[in-house]
């Protein structure tokens, strides 16, 4: 961090699509912070970037990354976060081979309720998954969702119509969306909690498999894409998953949005409120 009196690098905690993320020390306050930098320029990406500070900028919760500050270096944009030291869902769902049903409800009630507190405050991710479900350093894991460079402001005047997010949480009319026509943001986010707890107690997605590489234009993906638009998956053999878990997914994965759960059918769901307070 050339020529930044305030915040001095500690090391590179991961790219991202846009830039990178480095631990910093912030010597103002004394605390480690993380610093998303991202490349000042491309026009095309700064409609979302103003969408992240604004959005992000909005939400104050203990489930949610902090964003403390903004600022510019003569290349990047930075955001300085709270710094979650825990990593991401995804490498803690990988390191374990998938989660106990108790482990994923520990995750999913935080997760719900940190998106049930976005969509009251107006604002939906589209970019739910575990790559984004973050994690603090204690013992116990809690999650701070981050990453809201796809969010949109879920009020009547800009309603969501462009495909964005990641393939395998895509929402099935997200996936068929035309151009210019509408979806309701808060049911695709919906849609990609169900993918993220199937993903924590199989250890795969429910369309596709952890460790395709999504990014190549290739027959899995469309493929993928094909069964989501119908729907189409099955729990694994091999895992035995209970009765109410099994309920919980189907209601959220309901291809017809009008049709899929709410955020307070979820709540009020038996396999969530199980164990509710008694922990994993
Ligand atoms: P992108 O929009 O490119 O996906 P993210 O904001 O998701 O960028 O950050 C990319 C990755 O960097 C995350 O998946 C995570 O591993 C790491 N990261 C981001 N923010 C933090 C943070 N506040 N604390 C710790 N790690 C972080
Ligand atoms: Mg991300
Ligand atoms: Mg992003």
């Amino acid at each position: 961090l050339q020529g930044n009196a305030r915040y001095q690098k500690i090391r590179d905690l991961n790219k991202g699509a846009f830039g990178f993320v480095v631990l910093a020390l912030d010597r103002q306050t004394g605390e480690q912070v993380a610093l998303k930098f991202i490349e000042r320029g491309p026009e095309n990406i700064t409609k979302y970037v103003e969408r992240e500070i604004i959005n992000h900028m909005k939400l104050r919760h203990p489930h949610i990354i902090a964003l403390r500050e903004v600022f510019l270096t003569p290349t990047h944009l930075v955001l300085s976060m709270e710094y979650a030291a825990g990593g991401d869902l995804f490498r803690f769902v990988a390191s374990r081979r998938g989660l106990s049903e108790p482990e994923a409800r520990w995750f999913f009630q935080q997760l719900i309720i940190a998106v049930d507190y976005c969509h009251r405050m107006g604002v939906t991710s589209r970019d739910i998954k575990m790559e984004n479900a973050l994690l603090d350093g204690s013992d116990r894991p809690l999650i701070k969702l981050a990453d809201f460079g796809f969010s949109k402001d879920s009020n009547a005047h800009s309603a969501p119509t462009s495909r964005v997010g990641t393939p395998a949480y895509l929402a099935p009319e997200v996936v068929s969306n035309q151009p210019g026509r509408v979806y309701d943001g808060q049911k695709a986010d919906i849609w990609s909690c169900g993918v993220l707890l199937y993903a924590m107690v199989t250890d795969c997605y429910p369309f596709s498999r952890i460790g395709d590489n999504f990014l190549k234009p290739n027959q899995k993906l469309n493929a993928m894409l094909q069964r989501i638009l119908r729907a189409d998956y099955t729990f694994p053999d091999g895992k035995q998953l209970s009765e109410k878990i099994r309920d919980l997914i189907s209601r959220m994965l309901v291809l017809d949005p009008s049709l899929r759960c709410s955020l307070k059918d979820i709540m009020t769901h038996p396999w969530f409120l199980e164990g509710l307070n008694s922990g994993a």
